[in-house]
């Protein structure tokens, strides 16, 4: 059914439909479309399709057990299930398709699971427990990261001595690469549980701090990142104003006094980051020790010109800060200052791949998240998007063979969408009938609660008078709140590569460090490995790697 008689049907007959409702883009490939509706029809198609599905299943009885030389994890903040799936659907309407049938990256992963996601003192968590969850392998409280459930949030007196590390910290012990992706603040709940140990997530620099935690001498975020783990080689996001002092203008926008400095102790956080970077590789060939040579390189960058232009070749460490707080969302993207998710995962990939033993890299897509709080479902799907789009960047620069590849969510959100849409219903658009209650049409997109609450005249909001697709629509939501919550049901796990199979069922989400870990023979849990010098199966007996250069990142 063309979609342009679907919004007559939503219509209620007097007012008039935004134009781009009665057009989606896809169908002006209605003939593509038909062709692919007459093939439905066929059940051979239905049968060829899943005797391939189920041929690809039988392979899979053949467990990748080799060692993951590299781990990477994507982490959609707030990427439920329903927003996946309302993620495939867009994804294929921009390609001029239905939507339904269309595949996400992430779809293509073999392995699936689902994750429990609540925090130890809540139900409905928060993005620092789960954090702390899924890089540090133990359930914490709401709010805080990197310390175990024995630290109540915002109590600095309840951190020394309940602090726990993260996959993040094991990978670089091991000698791997590690990096961290993010499109919100570099300091924010997600990245921070890799580095940080704080018993507030919004302790982003000392300026956010009560002075009581000040006083007793707990450190705020931003400057745990610079001083904790001293080698992070690549880390990128937003999050220039925690690293400055305060007052101090900041480089892009010069004007914003929003975007300046916001450290009180007044420290420079960029310059001892570059202070605490080796200037030269200590390097053994054979028994022979190589002194000052190569010489390594850090680089710190602002904006996408610099990113796109870097030789990768010649970077070591990479500190990327693009945006005072978070980085734009990817609909309203400067395209010149500001790279995209899958720009900035493609060049810390390149830089993190050239250690031979391997990396761990934190991939985020901080935004999702962001854009559901603020009920604004269309820049929360098209975040999703591009984090898609940076799961297919990062399958086609690794293999299955070395690379284990973990998708998931810290948690979802109470976004919806439903109303017996027809196939090929554009996501944003409205659902085929009027309510048979208050006799108004309504999108299929829908929030539990939100900012999207709007009575006119006593009366629920009738949606074909606003621009339900404009980048910013708020849906309509149950309940008025400022800010949407979090949802507190499962969220899915996908992963491929090396013991991807691990990760099945129904699991706890601290689980999932754990699999990463194992996978990779890093961490507590190395019985099954072989000698740190020998690669291959788990299982197989030690193979000599070749002895080659060795660059020992220390200071010289
Ligand atoms: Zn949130």
């Amino acid at each position: 059914m063309p979609a342009a008689s679907l919004g007559d049907q939503g219509h209620s007959g007097t007012e008039s439909l935004p134009s781009q409702h009665l057009q989606p883009t896809w169908v002006k490939d209605e003939l593509m479309d038909e062709k692919g509706k007459e093939k439905e029809k066929d059940p051979k198609y239905w049968r060829d399709q899943a005797q391939e599905t189920l041929k690809y299943a039988l392979e899979l009885q053949k467990l990748n057990t080799n060692v993951a030389k590299n781990v990477i994890m994507f982490l959609g903040d707030g990427m439920g299930v329903s927003t996946v799936t309302a993620t495939r659907i867009l994804k294929g309407q921009l390609h001029h398709n239905p939507g339904e049938e269309t595949r996400l990256e992430m779809d293509k992963f073999p392995f699936v699971a689902l994750s429990k996601t609540y925090n130890t003192n809540a139900q409905v968590p928060d993005s620092a427990g789960t954090a702390t969850a899924y890089l540090c392998g133990v359930k914490a409280n709401e709010g805080t990261v990197g310390v175990s459930a024995a630290t109540e949030r915002s109590r600095c007196n309840t951190t020394q001595g309940n602090e726990v590390t993260s996959i993040l910290r094991w990978a670089k012990d091991a000698g791997k690469s590690v990096g961290i992706v993010t499109t919100t603040r570099v300091n924010h709940a997600t990245p921070s549980a890799a580095y940080a140990h704080s018993a507030d997530r919004d302790w982003y620099s000392d300026n956010e701090m009560p002075p009581e935690a000040l006083s007793q001498g707990c450190k705020d975020i931003a400057y745990q990142l610079v001083h904790n783990i001293r080698d992070i080689d690549v880390i990128m996001g937003g999050g220039r104003k925690y690293m400055y002092p305060k007052n101090k203008t900041d480089v892009e926008y010069e004007i914003d006094e929003k975007a300046r400095g916001t450290r009180l102790d007044g420290l420079d956080l960029v310059n001892i980051w570059k202070s605490f970077k080796p200037r030269h590789k200590v390097a053994c060939v054979g028994a022979m020790w190589l002194p000052r040579w190569p010489l390594m390189h850090s680089h710190f960058i602002w904006n996408r010109t610099e990113l796109l232009t870097l030789d990768p070749h010649n970077v070591d460490y990479l500190l990327g800060l693009f945006e005072p707080g978070d980085m734009e969302y990817e609909l309203n993207r400067n395209n010149v200052t500001d790279p995209s998710l899958s720009e900035m995962v493609v060049v810390a990939i390149q830089i993190l791949r050239k250690n031979p033993k391997g990396f761990f890299l934190l991939v985020e897509g901080g935004r999702i998240d962001h854009g559901h709080h603020e009920g604004k479902a269309k820049q929360a799907l098209h975040e999703a998007v591009e984090m898609d789009r940076a799961i297919g960047q990062a399958g086609s620069m690794t293999s299955l063979e070395d690379t284990l590849t973990v998708v998931t969510a810290d948690h979802s959100h109470v976004f919806t969408f439903g109303g017996y849409t027809p196939r090929g219903n554009s996501i944003f658009g409205l659902a085929p009938m009027l309510s048979d209650t208050d006799k108004k049409p309504f999108t299929a997109i829908l929030y539990g609660n939100g900012p999207g609450y709007k009575v006119v005249g006593g009366e629920r909001e009738n949606v074909s008078m606003v621009d339900y697709a404009h980048n910013n629509y708020q849906a309509q939501s149950a309940v008025p709140l400022r800010h949407e919550t979090h949802g507190g049901e499962d969220v899915a796990v996908f992963s491929k590569g090396p013991m991807a199979h691990l990760l099945h069922g129904v699991h706890e989400q601290n689980y999932i460090p754990h699999v990463m870990a194992y996978a990779a023979c890093i961490g507590a849990n190395l019985d099954h490995c072989a000698p740190a010098s020998s690669a291959g199966s788990l299982a197989a007996g030690p193979l000599l790697l070749p002895l080659a250069l060795f660059p020992l990142s220390i200071l010289f």
